[in-house]
């Protein structure tokens, strides 16, 4: 069935970041897992997960020593640690009666024509069978000259490429501030933006902290609000929000003002 034909269902993408998954661990991936059983059957809303915390699951079971690690080192690691991280997936499906799936990318399986029908085809069965894909980049074989770098930067094209409705990252800050957060107290949350300017991508480069980076993972604020802005520009909704409040994705589904929400610019341009 193709999705024209399933017009009621809509679509997410959702992210979660090394830091959420290591911290939160089989508890949170759990109560996440649950908020996905609701979205589908009580909002007609399937999901397609992002998930990152291979490298770092594998560093924490290793007890991996060194800061710097070179390619061949966090290739190793992410093959240790990516089944790990689907043991703890697998399980908080399974006690939803859902069936997990996992999806490993590189940039090259978006890039070409072919191989990003095959991924879309291939997620479209998996979707039609309420099979949830779990998807991580393919770090094991990606070079550092093909990398996406970054899950948000891939969740970012898998959502244009799936044609999703929204694109929800969670990680470990509420959002994003006027200010960092860290250095002035009385920084706010912006709970909206109109989509992301080139000035404010700007500011948000620069000021390498308007919320934390990740300790963990690869991405920081700068490489969420890029993100937001892919998929923005093509016409996605994202929320960039804290992966840990209870019930944050239901709270989404409600409409809930929660997180920083940016909103799609009119001028829809999918990936087809
Ligand atoms: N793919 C990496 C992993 O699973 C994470 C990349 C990122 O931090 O965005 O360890």
């Amino acid at each position: 069935m193709n999705r024209n034909r399933r017009k009621k269902t809509a679509r997410w993408v959702i992210k979660a970041g090394s830091n959420l998954i290591c911290s939160g661990g089989p508890l949170l991936i759990r109560a996440w897992m649950a908020q996905v059983a609701a979205l589908r059957f009580d909002h007609q809303i399937e999901i397609i997960w992002v998930s990152s915390g291979a490298i770092a699951t594998a560093v924490d079971r290793t007890h991996f020593k060194k800061k710097t690690k070179s390619l061949s080192e966090k290739q190793a690691l992410s093959a240790i640690g990516q089944p790990l991280v689907m043991d703890l997936y697998n399980i908080a499906l399974q006690s939803q009666g859902l069936l997990g799936s996992q999806v490993l990318i590189t940039y090259e399986d978006l890039a070409s024509a072919d191989r990003r029908k095959n991924f879309q085809n291939t997620l479209e069965q998996l979707l039609e069978w309420e099979v949830t894909p779990i998807l991580n980049e393919n770090d094991a074989v990606a070079t550092q000259e093909i990398k996406f770098g970054d899950n948000d930067s891939l969740s970012a094209r898998v959502a244009k490429v799936m044609k999703a409705d929204r694109l929800v990252i969670l990680t470990d800050v509420h959002g994003l501030y006027d200010q960092d957060p860290r250095k002035h107290p009385e920084a706010k949350l912006i709970q909206e933006l109109p989509g992301v300017s080139a000035s404010l991508l700007r500011k948000v480069a620069l000021s390498s902290g308007t919320a934390a980076g990740s300790s963990k993972g690869t991405g920081g604020m700068y490489s969420k609000i890029s993100a937001a802005k892919m998929a923005s520009d093509a016409g996605i909704d994202t929320w960039l929000i804290q992966g840990d409040v209870p019930q944050v994705l239901n709270q989404i589904a409600k409409n809930k003002a929660v997180g920083t929400h940016i909103l799609a610019r009119k001028n829809k341009a999918r990936v087809g």
